[in-house]
């Protein structure tokens, strides 16, 4: 998962607010990315991408999902706060659009968290299939929590608002 920084829509309840300011973190580049994670990687499937809003970098979306699928026959998914109504009036965005096979849209909505392992953070959130490479039962998720322990010892949970529900 390659998580973008700066988002603009500060939807309450947000998973991840340390993606919204609009500053430098890991600065890098699509081709950084895919050659640092990905060459050589086995069995890896596809790359995810989420935010922060993905949409705030259009042309660096573009490209790194252009290359993952170009040059690493990976799959896409993304999240993005934008509706693909929104996104569609924006031209900046058409690039990116034709590089993505599941595009998972709308704002959170706190009032709607998704209550099954449906990957997504609330309901009215789609799931749209720009390909026909996924459909929906391939986004039950396997589990409700993803732990990662960072190289440092840092502890990041993410997910989704059903990480929320006692177990
Ligand atoms: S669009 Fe996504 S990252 Fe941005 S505030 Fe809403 S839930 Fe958080």
């Amino acid at each position: 998962v390659v998580f973008f920084q700066g988002c603009p829509f500060d939807c309450p309840g947000c998973f991840n607010p340390e993606t919204h300011p609009f500053e430098s973190r890991e600065l890098t580049t699509p081709s950084d990315i895919l050659k640092k994670h990905f060459d050589g990687a086995l069995g890896l499937e596809g790359i995810t991408i989420s935010g922060g809003e993905p949409f705030m970098q259009p042309r660096a979306l573009a490209e790194l999902l252009r290359i993952a699928k170009a040059d690493y026959n990976l799959t896409t998914l993304v999240y993005t706060g934008f509706t693909i109504d929104e996104l569609r009036r924006r031209p900046d965005a058409l690039d990116a659009l034709r590089h993505i096979d599941v595009l998972v849209d709308g704002r959170f909505n706190e009032g709607l968290r998704e209550e099954t392992l449906l990957a997504r953070g609330s309901a009215n959130q789609r799931f749209i299939f720009l390909t026909d490479r996924y459909s929906e039962a391939d986004l039950v998720m396997p589990a409700r929590v993803e732990i990662v322990i960072r190289p440092d010892g840092k502890v990041v949970a993410t997910g989704f608002s059903n990480l929320l529900i006692p177990c």
